[in-house]
């Protein structure tokens, strides 16, 4: 693929009726800057990413904007349409009353008329006044998961976002979620990567018409949520050396096979294009032999707090 052509990437289509990207584009960074954020944005709609994945909490929801305005004026895209935004609702708005305001707060930072999804980011919530992205256990509240999503509802209705869903939510909490949904969620945005494949979650998604859209799929190597274990794995090197891959093309791969989407960030042009190349290849038994052998651990760990979330979280699901 030469430096300027554009790679035409699959659509899923989700229970709400409207078509997803399989690859999205993350922007969640510890360094996230405006320049940064907007030329790799930038970057990625010319190598043909049309699926974006953004937060309140990340710091790249302007910067996006601005990559999405300057990519119209360029001509690189002709319209707003061909694009799929996803944002997410931050734990102190994490309340019924809160939830159309941040919205429409996201909305501004992006300079934009609707979202294509937006998620609750986590079913957890902060007390409102306190806004950052590490929390003290003191700092959390009851979560109104009804209550709020009431509202999402309600910011679907009003045209605000063409889907909404979730994130970080175990079956449990689904179960729970679709109890009293008028609209389910289209959408469950959850850690899944080869060190944590996820099973239970991803049949029961599958079984209700929920997809999965799998965050950290390289396992967020080089983070400080994350770990390197799935990029350091000599089981992954092997598979990638037969196939003339890399261990990041194999990962994508693999989710690819196991029909689900995901989110994977690279603000470096040879990696971004990268890994997009994942449809000249596939696995075979041989790989999935090996691959059903990789320890499953959870490979996020620090959320958004500044002590390990993963029990309240996950309700000890794995
Ligand atoms: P990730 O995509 O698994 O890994 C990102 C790391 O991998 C970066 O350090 C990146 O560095 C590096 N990388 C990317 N492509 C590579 C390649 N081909 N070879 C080697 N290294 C590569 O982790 P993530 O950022 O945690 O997850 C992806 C996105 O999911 C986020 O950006 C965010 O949008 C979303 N997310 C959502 C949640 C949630 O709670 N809903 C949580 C975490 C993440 P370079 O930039 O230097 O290439």
């Amino acid at each position: 693929m030469s430096s300027t052509t554009k790679l035409a990437v699959p659509n899923v289509v989700l229970q709400s009726s409207f078509s997803m990207p399989v690859i999205g584009f993350g922007t969640a960074s510890e360094t996230n800057d405006g320049d940064t954020v907007k030329a790799a944005a930038l970057e990625a709609i010319k190598l043909g990413y049309r699926h974006f994945d953004t937060a309140s909490c990340y710091g790249s929801e302007q910067a996006l904007g601005e990559a999405i305005a300057e990519a119209l004026k360029l001509g690189l895209i002709s319209s707003r349409d061909e694009l799929f935004i996803t944002s997410k609702l931050w734990l102190s708005d994490n309340h019924p009353h809160l939830v159309l305001p941040a919205l429409q707060k996201s909305l501004q930072n992006l300079g934009l008329e609707y979202l294509d999804l937006y998620l609750v980011h986590c079913p957890m919530s902060a007390k409102p006044e306190i806004r950052k992205f590490f929390y003290k256990e003191d700092e959390f509240v009851p979560f109104d998961l009804k209550g709020v999503w009431a509202s999402m509802e309600q910011c679907h209705n009003l045209g605000l976002t063409k889907s909404i869903g979730v994130s970080n939510f175990s079956t449990q909490k689904l179960e729970d979620l679709l109890s009293f949904a008028t609209i389910p969620p289209a959408v469950n945005q959850v850690e899944l990567n080869l060190s944590w494949q996820q099973r239970n979650l991803r049949e029961y998604c599958k079984a209700k018409g929920i997809m999965v859209t799998a965050y950290s799929p390289l396992g967020a190597n080089g983070t400080s949520w994350g770990s390197n274990d799935v990029m350091d794995s000599e089981v992954l090197k092997h598979i990638a050396h037969v196939h003339g891959k890399t261990i990041a093309q194999v990962s994508l791969r693999w989710l690819y096979e196991q029909g689900v989407t995901f989110a994977v960030k690279s603000y470096n042009k040879e990696r971004m294009k990268q890994n997009l190349e994942i449809f000249d290849f596939s696995l075979i038994n041989d790989d999935y032999q090996k691959i059903n052998q990789i320890k499953q651990e959870r490979k996020v760990k620090n959320g958004p707090a500044g002590f390990d979330v993963a029990d309240l979280l996950w309700d000890g699901e794995n």
